[in-house]
């Protein structure tokens, strides 16, 4: 399958091709896609001494990791609040820890490899599409007081002045966290790991795989691998291949759609750095690119629609619904992901038998997450700690089987309709 025509593509770094596999191979650890998670567990184990493979059924970053909206920011899909009624204040304290420091993971290696083409931008700004200052106040206190974490309040006046809309009040800036180009990211991590001695396989798919032994196999169309430890990253695209683990989750589609040039008339719609989202469940999440064009990310939906034409229509009428000043604005281009998302909005993280292991499922907040799991699963396969067990509660949750996608799709459909009544009914 090609590469997504995105404007990630369009702006990439030049993308070397690499082999398929075609030989018997053995390492210490294989691992399967080459996404954010897959990579940084691999450059993480690389850092460590060990010997691994990826197999990639694509090329690097073909997934969600080459193609989102490119925000890095504290947090997992699911909330603070929710991970702590269900875990604890501390495990939950622990949890976006972790999270955070998957945010630094991608600043540090972004600055420690100098990895090029990356275009790092600092900040986020979360707003409210209701008047609500108390409750942003109070979201800003539970943040700095439970978790240590510290965020501005922007009021009503201090957001508009940043993003040109009536629809939007309070806001939430948040100066730790980044934007930037994920597909060159990623880019950047393979060509560590191979000059760490790591492999990469492109156009190599796992189809099968088996115990022999200690050992593991694994099986593509042409070659196999031979390892001591199989770590599955396979985000929203793994199928049946991954045996249990795919039935723990859902994919996903969402949306990003990319505006032409809209020169100094940019100003009159954002004035402003940061990437913007708002805090509603299916949440609009846009910046701008290249200066005065806006990357717009949104919708959640089981079906995963490709029709360019049709998806520019639909997010087109998002941002007019927002900004009505873009009506005349053209779309350039529009693509569509798929994220694996667990029915528990958790990562699945974690042994599955001995020597298997599942680093995926991250949702639509996958660049901090993907980042911080692939060096938990590093960590645990060198024996180095444990930090994996906090995800326990989480593992292998079923995904409703046949009926997951209408359930999905039937949640999905019941938060829009909570959003709508809160928006209406506080607004
Ligand atoms: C449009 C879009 C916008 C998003 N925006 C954001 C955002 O702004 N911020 C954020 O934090 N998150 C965002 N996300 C989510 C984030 O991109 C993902 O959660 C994250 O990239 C997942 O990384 P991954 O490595 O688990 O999976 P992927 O990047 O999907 O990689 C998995 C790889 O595995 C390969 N694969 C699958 N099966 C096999 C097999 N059998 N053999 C070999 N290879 C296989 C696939 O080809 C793929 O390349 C967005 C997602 C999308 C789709």
């Amino acid at each position: 399958m090609s590469f997504p025509n995105t404007w990630y593509a369009q702006t990439s770094l030049p993308r070397a091709a690499r082999s398929e596999l075609n030989t018997v191979e053995t390492c210490d650890i294989c691992i399967i896609g080459a996404g954010i998670a897959g990579l940084t567990a691999a450059l993480e184990l690389t850092r460590r001494g060990k010997r691994v493979v990826i197999l990639e059924a694509h090329q690097v970053a073909w997934g969600a990791s080459g193609r989102n909206g490119g925000v890095v920011s504290p947090g997992w899909a699911e909330g603070s609040g929710a991970i702590r009624k269900k875990l604890g204040l501390e495990q939950a304290r622990t949890l976006f820890r972790m999270s955070v420091e998957g945010v630094d993971i991608v600043r540090h290696n972004i600055s420690e490899l100098a990895l090029s083409g990356c275009a790092p931008s600092a900040g986020t700004i979360r707003v409210k599409r209701y008047d609500d200052a108390a409750g942003v106040k109070s979201h800003i206190e539970t943040m700095r007081r439970d978790f240590g974490y510290e965020v501005n309040f922007l009021d009503t006046a201090q957001v508009r002045e940043r993003a040109h809309t009536v629809r939007y009040f309070q806001g939430v800036e948040d100066p730790n966290a980044l934007h930037f180009h994920p597909l060159n990211y990623c880019l950047g991590l393979a060509m560590a790991i191979e000059a760490a001695g790591g492999e990469i396989f492109e156009h190599s798919k796992m189809l099968a795989w088996r115990h022999e032994g200690s050992d593991k196999v694994v099986e593509t169309a042409q070659g196999s691998v031979h390892c001591q430890d199989l770590v599955f990253c396979a985000g929203g695209y793994g199928g049946l291949e991954l045996q249990k683990l795919s039935r723990a989750y859902l994919p996903i589609a969402t949306y990003v759609v990319l505006t032409e040039h809209l020169g100094d008339s940019i100003k009159n719609v954002l004035d402003s750095a940061a990437a913007f989202s708002d805090d509603r469940r299916a949440s609009d999440y846009y910046r701008v690119v290249e200066g005065d064009r806006l990357l717009w990310g949104g919708r959640i939906t089981t079906r995963n629609e490709q029709n360019e034409k049709a998806l520019a229509a639909m997010l087109k009428a998002d941002m007019v619904a927002v900004y009505p000043q873009l009506a005349p604005v053209r779309i350039e281009l529009a693509w569509s992901g798929l994220m694996g998302y667990s029915t528990n909005k958790m990562p699945n993280l974690g042994l599955l038998e001995p020597g298997v292991w599942a680093c995926t499922s991250f949702g639509g907040h996958g660049l901090n997450t993907g980042s911080i799991c692939g060096r938990v699963i590093a960590e645990a396969v060198c024996g180095e700690n444990r930090r994996y067990e906090l995800f326990k509660p989480y593992l292998l949750d079923w995904n409703g089987g046949p009926f997951g996608r209408v359930a999905a799709n039937a949640i999905y459909q019941s938060l829009k309709v909570m959003d709508f009544v809160q928006e209406r009914f506080r607004g």
